[in-house]
């Protein structure tokens, strides 16, 4: 499966070629903070690649005081791009950042506690049921391995 990506201004244009295997929503104060908004959405896939089309020399990769909270960016719009974390193993895709569709829903919600705004909107989202069950710690942990200072 193929899918394509830019960001806001057009400087940068990637594809992926594989599946996500998740689809996670964060909302712990990183995910708030490099967002700007209620939580971030990003895909995972330990498979996939990403390819640079254009633009690969405006992207920038921040990693926050090296916790392994990271985010690439256009240096020109600012918006969110794909990166590989864990030495190469992961590759996490901001969902908005793709111009082609997904067939993979939300797998689970993080920080549901310290978010301080937005969840009574997507309670209200008929088609986003939000239950502990869908809290998976153990992907954090294991399979990211971010946000363990939060937890
Ligand atoms: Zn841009
Ligand atoms: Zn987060």
């Amino acid at each position: 499966m193929k899918h394509v990506g830019s960001c806001l201004c057009g400087a940068v244009h990637f594809e992926i070629e594989g599946t996500f295997e998740d689809f996670y929503l964060c909302h712990c104060e990183k995910c708030r903070k490099d967002t700007g908004s209620a939580h971030a959405a990003n895909l995972f896939s330990s498979k996939a690649t990403l390819k640079w089309l254009s633009g690969e020399d405006q992207v920038k990769t921040f990693n926050h005081q090296g916790e392994r909270h990271i985010k690439s960016f256009c240096v020109t719009c600012g918006s969110a791009l794909p990166n590989m974390q864990m030495d190469g193993k992961l590759l996490v895709v901001p969902a908005g950042s793709l111009d082609s569709d997904i067939d993979i829903k939300p797998k689970g919600i993080f920080f549901l506690k310290v978010r301080p705004i937005g969840i009574k909107t997507l309670r209200k989202q008929k088609n986003l049921k939000i239950t502990p069950k869908m809290i998976n710690m153990k992907y954090l942990l294991n399979v990211v391995g971010i946000h363990d200072d939060m937890i």
